[in-house]
């Protein structure tokens, strides 16, 4: 396998923004992909957008916080398909608050779905993966993981991301197992769009070498990139797509 085809493909919080992107991106290069969020309406109108450009894809309703849920699921993905050559850890959640703002309570639910969402695929598929003699992971990161934001938990959160990344690539490389992680800067997602003010969006337009923000398709060729064989002496890895911001 150079690109993806016949592969199966399964992606976290593909309702929407990235996820999505991603979803329609693999299935044009000849993946099935199984999108899971928690979003059933959202992850629907993913399948159609697959179907629409030719693909071929089911919705399966998943909370990443719950990993007896996304264990079988991966199960009976594996059954179905015959193996999960790819898994994109890609949801997560934001709020623009400061470090004042944040309750424990919100601290919690960032790092429920962003960390032990991300830790729960990589556990949960590694399995699976190892029977098929390797995979690739690529877990979603960002920016803010890299330089110190005004976004303190969130950025906490995508930290672990990385670093997560790196330690699980040592330990399941043996095993053929690829992991990386994706970071990306501002894309016009929604959940871009609700994360920060016009007026932030624009300084942040203005310290980015490009001076733009990131469309989700520009994320998801990254991804593509990282799943296939062409990425298939790249592990351990962080990739920016970013503008140039950090
Ligand atoms: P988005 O809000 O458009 O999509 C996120 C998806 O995750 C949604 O469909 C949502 O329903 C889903 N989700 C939320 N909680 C979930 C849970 N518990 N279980 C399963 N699914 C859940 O946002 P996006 O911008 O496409 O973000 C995708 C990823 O990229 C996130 O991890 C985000 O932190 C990261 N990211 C985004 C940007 C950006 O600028 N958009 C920058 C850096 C990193």
């Amino acid at each position: 396998m150079r690109g993806l085809e016949d592969s199966t493909v399964f992606i976290t919080g593909g309702a929407s923004g990235i996820g999505r992107a991603t979803a329609v991106r693999l299935a044009e290069e000849g993946a099935t992909v199984v999108v899971t969020d928690v979003d059933e309406e959202g992850g629907r109108e993913t399948v159609s957008e697959v179907e629409n450009v030719g693909g071929e894809a089911t919705f399966h309703e998943l909370d990443v916080r719950d990993y007896e849920a996304f264990e079988s699921l991966i199960e009976a993905t594996a059954d179905r398909h015959g193996g999960v050559d790819v898994l994109f850890n890609n949801a997560g959640v934001g709020e623009a608050k400061s470090f004042e703002e944040t309750t424990p309570e919100h601290r919690d639910r960032l790092f429920d779905i962003n960390v032990t969402g991300v830790w729960n695929g990589c556990h949960a598929v590694q399995s699976v993966m190892r029977d098929s003699s390797g995979g690739s992971i690529i877990n979603t990161s960002s920016m803010a993981g890299w330089v110190p934001a005004e976004i303190t938990t969130y950025a906490m959160t995508k930290a672990a991301v990385l670093h997560f990344t790196r330690s699980v690539a040592q330990e399941l490389g043996q095993d053929g197992i690829r992991i990386n992680a994706v970071c990306p800067g501002t894309i016009e997602t929604p959940m871009f769009e609700t994360f920060y003010g016009d007026k932030v969006k624009k300084t942040m337009r203005r310290k980015n070498a490009l001076n733009r923000h990131g469309q989700p398709e520009e994320v998801a060729a990254c991804v593509a990139f990282l799943a296939s064989d062409d990425a298939s002496f790249v592990t351990g890895r962080a990739i920016k797509v970013d503008g140039g911001y950090v």
